[in-house]
């Protein structure tokens, strides 16, 4: 064989490759054992918390000053890369720590909901939620009903809130809603939301296909009290400039949902591939067959196109960085199909056995199927994807040779 003498541009230093084997040790030892409990009894998974927590995880993208080890985007789709190859259920406590309202406060809060906030996240202390789907406005996120009125100094907050992971779990919540005067997408903003505090309701949680572990709640806010330092970023009925900031945050969530389509997909692939070795047909190992041996090619194929997509979307967000929408749209689409592709290879590789429930792969087939709806569908994101491109836009590294609209 011919020696290769490039550089691989996104090569895991040293550090980056300890973090993922310490990940990789916590799922295997505390999060793959009580997967399919987890599935079966829709119980909230307690051991993975802790051990994640004991690992000192939760920290890892929060900034050392609060507790934590001041990571980026790189490290955290690794982590959660990592557990989500032993259950996705367990890895969504991570992502909504790393890539959810405590990444938001550090970016955009002021210094006192930092220090409020932040040491808790670090610790692995509370969990927390992010409220931005309504019944009415899922994809169409600009016709939420959620609305501030004035109280003195501060606001109340009249919302409810559809589909918030964890929300019956959590501490704290990040609710975009209108501030007064807001229409459409002008004078949206956000505020972070103690759920302990009165007029906090939970109204429901969701019964689901997959992430069975981690249940997604319904929260009512009835008249809830929001302090001036409540408020994440405000929103001004003239524009639509805090909106635009949030949207443009939730690329970090979106990289870290494609990084758990990759883990998910890797664990799905390796045990087809262990399954193939060992399962003998009519005096044969299933990987003699060479119909099959395609099927692990396009699968394998197909999954590190993804990898290599999240790769570059998290590497241009730099150490402290956003990842760009553009190549994150681009990461999440491909993430989230080639999960599916794979899983759904996995099932059928397996033949019955990857139909039953006492095989993994029907189970990470449910849990991905979620992420392919949460944090944007993957027709909003191929929307985003085409229009920009047809705007003259051009994926980092290129220049195209098209007449933009
Ligand atoms: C597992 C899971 C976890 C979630 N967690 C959270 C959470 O923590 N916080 C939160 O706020 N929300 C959460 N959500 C909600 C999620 O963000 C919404 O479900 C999603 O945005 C879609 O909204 P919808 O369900 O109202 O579907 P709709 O917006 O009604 O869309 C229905 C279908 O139409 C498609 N569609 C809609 N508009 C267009 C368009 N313009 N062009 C092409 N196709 C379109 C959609 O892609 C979808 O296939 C979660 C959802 C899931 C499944």
């Amino acid at each position: 064989m011919v020696p290769s003498i490039g550089v691989d541009p996104f090569a895991e230093t040293d550090d980056q490759q300890a973090l993922r084997q310490l990940a990789r040790g916590v799922a295997e030892r505390s999060l793959a054992p009580m997967a399919r409990h987890g599935d079966e009894t829709e119980e909230f998974p307690q051991g993975s918390w802790d051990a994640i927590r004991a690992a000192d995880l939760f920290g890892i993208t929060i900034g050392e000053q609060y507790g934590g080890m001041g990571l980026g985007d790189i490290e955290a789709a690794i982590v959660l890369e990592e557990l989500a190859r032993a259950d996705v259920s367990s890895a969504i406590l991570a992502q909504l720590t790393f890539n959810g309202p405590p990444r938001a406060i550090e970016h955009l809060g002021s210094d006192a909901m930092k220090q409020r906030w932040l040491p808790m996240a670090a610790a692995g202390d509370a969990l927390f939620c992010i409220g931005i789907s309504e019944t009415e406005a899922g994809s169409a996120v600009g016709h939420m009903r959620a609305r501030l009125t004035p109280d003195g100094d501060g606001y109340r907050l009249n919302a409810y809130k559809n589909y918030v992971t964890g929300g019956h779990k959590s501490r704290g919540c990040l609710v975009w809603c209108r501030f007064p005067g807001s229409e459409g997408t002008k004078g949206i903003g956000a505020v972070i939301v103690d759920l302990e505090a009165d007029g906090v309701s939970i109204a429901g949680t969701h019964e689901k296909m997959g992430l069975r572990a981690t249940s997604e709640a319904e929260l009512a806010f009835d008249d809830v009290r929001i302090e001036p330092g409540d408020v994440l970023l405000a929103g001004d009925a003239a524009s639509n400039e805090a909106f635009r900031t949030l949207i443009g945050h939730i690329n970090h969530e979106r990289c870290g949902n494609a990084a758990m389509c990759v883990g998910a997909a890797q664990g799905a692939l390796e045990y087809a591939i262990t399954y193939m070795n060992d399962r003998v047909i009519g005096g044969r190992p299933l990987a003699d067959l060479q119909g099959l041996q395609w099927k692990i090619a396009d699968m394998a194929t197909q999954l590190e196109g993804a990898r290599l997509l999240l790769k570059r979307a998290v590497h241009l967000a730099g150490a402290h960085g956003t990842p760009p929408p553009l190549e994150t749209a681009m990461a999440k689409t491909a993430a989230n199909l080639a999960a599916k592709f794979v899983c759904d290879e996995a099932i059928q590789l397996l033949g019955g056995y990857g139909y039953s429930r006492e095989y993994p792969v029907e189970r990470v087939y449910r849990d991905i199927r979620g992420l392919c709806i949460g944090a944007g569908t993957v027709e909003i994101q191929r929307n985003f994807i085409g229009t920009n491109l047809l705007r003259g836009a051009t994926p980092s590294g290129h220049a195209w040779k098209s007449t933009p609209r």
